[in-house]
């Protein structure tokens, strides 16, 4: 099995690395510098599966190559397509660990819902991902390697946006999700604009400086979900750890606009005085607010707020001059939200979309 494979997985490493490591090894063998630009190559523009896929480099060359290196991938479990064009994917690991991917149309956008480890420690009360517990982080060829997976298929799927929006914490891992941003961003890798690629997350401070540390223009969502302490920590435990105020002082510090995330709640969050309060804190940290439909499924005894309440929400929210986006549910049919694929395949019973839900609802 490749979990017990030492060769040097190419998918791992950001560009200059490989570049690096292949012009070594091809110096080594007399080898000209540009068949390490070759391969460079074929990892992520033109994407090959394995070694022996690269053509352009003669057959005992490529043998060699694959006794000291491997390109991974990634087995497609599951694909579902949703009524509404959403498609979700479960790819299984070399270990068996099952991730998540979504893709999300909207008009001429394509979004990619990613996941950043298999399973979540952070046990957030409504989130499917959460009930099933922390496996383990995923490495960059795992998470850049969701994308590179669609962009093998016939025909190719290409995202013009990310979101770690899918399975796990990416701040929790970011010793492979700071690779895997370079892979996503690098011209040489998968090419795409870091204003086009989110990082979502629950306030984990140190990863949020990490991230600031970054010079590229990378986005960053807040999964805020309650306005304060009290409710946050009912709500998402992990709110002890970082409290609401030392989240809202980072993002504050945080150079680029922020956007929190705010899974609507029926009876829970969702009341006049939790606007009031959330649009405090969206104007002390200049944040764009996005109101989430709870999607059904995920929620263990929680009920989505109903639309005219989102509605009005929002309308509380824009009245304090706060800007303010209500999600649409998107692959409610296919149960798209974070972990609920994975917790379908793996047996638990799914509560059934009712026609209401189904319905998308828009601002
Ligand atoms: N751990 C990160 C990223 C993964 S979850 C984070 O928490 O931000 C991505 C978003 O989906 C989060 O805002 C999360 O709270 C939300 N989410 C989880 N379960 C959901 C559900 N059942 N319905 C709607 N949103 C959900």
């Amino acid at each position: 099995m490749a979990t017990s494979d030492s060769r040097i997985d190419l998918l791992d490493l950001e560009p200059d690395v490989a570049l690096a490591q292949l012009r070594t090894w091809m110096n080594e063998r007399g080898e000209p510098a540009y068949r390490a630009t070759q391969v460079l190559g074929r990892l992520w523009q033109k994407p090959v599966r394995t070694i022996d896929d690269i053509s352009e480099l003669p057959k005992a060359l490529r043998e060699a190559l694959a006794v000291d290196f491997r390109i991974s991938s990634l087995e497609l479990a599951t694909r579902q397509a949703s009524i509404d064009g959403t498609e979700k994917f479960l790819f299984r690991l070399d270990d068996g660990q099952l991730i998540e991917t979504v893709a999300i149309p909207d008009g001429d956008r394509l979004t990619f819902c990613i996941s950043s480890q298999a399973g979540c420690a952070l046990k957030c009360a409504f989130c499917a991902t959460g009930a099933m517990g922390f496996q383990r982080n995923l490495r960059p060829s795992e998470i850049a390697g969701q994308v590179r997976e669609l962009r093998m298929l016939t025909p190719a799927i290409v995202p013009t946006n990310i979101v770690f929006m899918g399975m796990g914490e990416p701040l929790m891992n970011w010793k492979a999700v700071s690779p895997t941003l370079t892979l996503l961003n690098d011209p040489r890798a998968l090419g795409i604009g870091a204003r086009h690629i989110t990082i979502s997350t629950v306030g984990v401070l140190p990863g949020i400086q990490a991230l600031a540390a970054r010079p590229e223009q990378f986005r960053l969502a807040i999964s805020i979900h309650a306005p304060s302490d009290e409710l946050r920590q009912t709500l998402m435990p992990v709110n002890t750890k970082y409290p609401l105020a030392e989240v809202i002082e980072a993002a504050k510090e945080f150079d680029r606009r922020v956007t929190f995330e705010y899974v609507m709640l029926g009876g829970v969050n969702d009341q006049p005085e939790h606007a009031a309060q959330l649009a405090q804190l969206a104007r002390e940290c200049r944040a764009f607010v996005n109101l989430i439909p709870l999607h059904p499924g995920g929620g263990m005894g929680f009920h989505p707020t109903p639309a005219p309440v989102i509605a009005s929400f929002a309308k509380a929210l824009r009245g304090r001059s706060i800007e303010t986006a209500i999600r649409r549910s998107r692959g409610l049919d296919i149960a798209a939200a974070c972990g609920q694929l994975r917790t379908e395949r793996l047996g638990r019973r799914l509560p059934v979309a009712t026609e209401d839900d189904r319905e998308v609802h828009v601002a």
